[in-house]
């Protein structure tokens, strides 16, 4: 991994991180849950955000169980927190039964394969914990119907397993009018059904951020929220009921007074429509803010927007400022990219994606600093 900038000065953007926003918004989802527990999803680096730092803050805020991705991430998070439950989402690795004992990661076993293996290694350890992770429409991981069938048949399969939470991921959680969401609760409390009997009271795990809004049937034991803790809004379409957390800026470049009809960036696909100014900021697709954002997204000066035109280059991007006082726009001066006015949901839709995306592309290059 690059490194950080070190000083404000060398660097084109900075990239401020609200770790204050970040235990605000796991209180908001702990308050909407109730009785039901929250977890914190801190895969992918803490979606892009830095684990070192929001992994301790979520703990301080009462989190005790976390979910990673991979075991190199669950390796991570255990040298920063000693005391909690990490979860491994992507199930059992091979060859790497001893590491996940040794640091007390907790895998979500997708297969018979899986369950073979972490019983093998109960056998030589003791008992040892894991998730079951059913699948109940997303076809993508956990165990479908034939192989609890045959789990069913073969309970012994499960010697050794302490079995902590049956899981299951929703597809379509962020549309709540979506039928397939009551679909999947359907299919998930059948896959229960089909489980030896000793297993179908183990708590239920279902929820994502969207899936916290979808009502208690949805919540069950244990939530497993990531970006809505990062600031994505989990109910599109609705005010967002979290904070934003990451305030991306850029640092003004050059100024230059156009003409009109004058082309601007790569591929001269934008044109002024009259005399004006350009100002050229010092953050590109290098540093995740995204190609497809040319022409077509804004950033904010002072909470006025401001559209970006022409390309976005790698490490440049170009805006019309014609109506900002010129004081506001000097070289040096900075710019908001992400957050203060500028929506991260409605800015990842600009360029066809989603806020997680975003988050999870943000470069190295930026100054960062933690904010509480
Ligand atoms: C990433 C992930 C989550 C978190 O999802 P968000 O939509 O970010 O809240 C929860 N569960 C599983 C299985 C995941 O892969």
């Amino acid at each position: 991994m690059m490194a950080l900038a070190h000083e404000p000065r060398l660097a084109g953007g900075y990239l401020t991180i609200d770790l204050g926003a970040l235990r605000a918004n796991y209180r908001t989802l702990q308050e909407k849950l109730g009785d039901t527990e929250c977890a914190g999803v801190v895969k992918a680096d803490a979606y892009g955000l830095g684990i070192e730092r929001v992994a301790p803050a979520l703990a301080e805020e009462g989190c005790r169980k976390f979910f990673v991705a991979l075991p190199e991430e669950g390796v991570t998070l255990r040298r920063l927190l000693p005391d909690v439950e990490i979860f491994i989402l992507s199930g059992l690795f091979q060859d790497c039964e001893e590491l996940y004992v040794r640091d007390r990661l907790a895998p979500c076993l997708t297969s018979l394969e899986e369950i073979r293996r972490w019983s093998a290694a109960a056998s030589r350890h003791g008992p040892l914990p894991c998730i079951l992770h059913l699948d109940s429409g997303i076809s993508r991981l956990g165990l479908m119907e034939g192989p609890l069938r045959e789990l069913a048949e073969n309970p012994d399969w499960l010697d050794g397993l302490e079995v902590e939470y049956l899981m299951s991921h929703l597809a379509c959680a962020d549309s709540p009018e979506n039928s397939y969401n009551e679909f999947q609760l359907e299919k998930l409390n059948t896959a229960i059904s089909l489980l030896p009997p000793a297993l179908r009271d183990t708590p239920v795990s279902f929820a994502n951020s969207s899936g916290i809004f979808l009502g208690p049937e949805f919540q069950r034991d244990l939530a497993r929220p990531g970006v809505a803790l990062y600031g994505g809004n989990p109910t599109p379409g609705k005010p967002s009921p979290v904070r934003p957390v990451i305030h991306l800026q850029g640092k003004i470049l050059q100024v230059h007074d156009v003409d009109s009809n004058i082309a601007v960036g790569y591929g001269a696909s934008y044109r002024t429509a009259k005399n004006g100014r350009i100002a050229t900021v010092s953050v590109g697709y290098a540093d995740g803010y995204f190609r497809a954002f040319g022409n077509s997204a804004f950033c904010a000066i002072q909470n006025r927007k401001i559209p970006v035109v022409g390309r976005v280059s790698m490490d440049m991007l170009t805006i019309d400022v014609t109506d900002v006082e010129p004081e506001l726009c000097k070289p040096g001066e900075l710019v908001s990219l992400i957050g203060g006015a500028i929506d991260i949901d409605e800015l990842a839709d600009k360029a066809g994606t989603i806020s997680y995306e975003l988050l999870t592309s943000l470069g190295h290059r930026y100054y960062r600093r933690y904010i509480d």
